[in-house]
């Protein structure tokens, strides 16, 4: 896993708090995921990286399978996980890596508001809950940690992932 070991270096640049090399098939996804979107968060439908626009899980599950590793990124309120992500993939990809792809965490907020056809599409990405990954079970997985936040004060742990090949 030498070869990544820049992406590492890169990540932890731009703020993440930890990076980890993992292997794709530890990704969990779940059809229940998609319901947290539809009901009970209100980026349902409000930006083209979210549902009902974003890959469906078992759309999602497909296409891991064509993956082997993916570097998980952990962030907390002082990084942007999904600005990371989406910077790294470019380097990953022009490093010749073709199927680069990130997913990053939350709605897309570059824009205050989301037009019909995306202003940004180099770097609006979807956020892994997003295509039905269940995130909990993905970073339990993988040794990172992650609790439910059931005081608005918590602070958060934040994740987001890039598919490499
Ligand atoms: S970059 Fe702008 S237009 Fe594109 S998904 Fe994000 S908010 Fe919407």
């Amino acid at each position: 896993m030498r070869k990544y070991a820049k992406y590492i270096r890169k990540a932890t640049k731009l703020r993440a708090k930890n990076v980890r090399i993992i292997p794709a098939n530890s990704i969990v996804t779940g059809e229940w995921v998609r319901l947290k979107c539809q009901f009970g968060c209100d980026g349902y439908g409000r930006t083209l990286t979210c549902p009902p626009y974003s890959p469906a899980p078992e759309q999602t599950r497909r296409m891991l399978t064509h993956y082997e590793y993916g570097l998980l990124v952990h962030g907390d309120e002082h990084a942007d996980v999904s600005d990371i992500v989406s910077t790294l993939e470019r380097e990953i990809f022009l490093d010749g890596y073709h199927k680069a792809f990130a997913m990053g965490a939350g709605p897309c907020d570059l824009c205050e508001k989301c037009p019909k056809f995306c202003k940004y599409p180099e770097r609006a990405r979807p956020s892994m809950e997003a295509c039905g990954i269940d995130v909990f079970s993905t970073v339990r997985a993988n040794g990172f940690p992650i609790e439910v936040l059931n005081t608005q004060t918590c602070n958060g742990n934040y994740y987001g992932v890039v598919l490499i090949e």
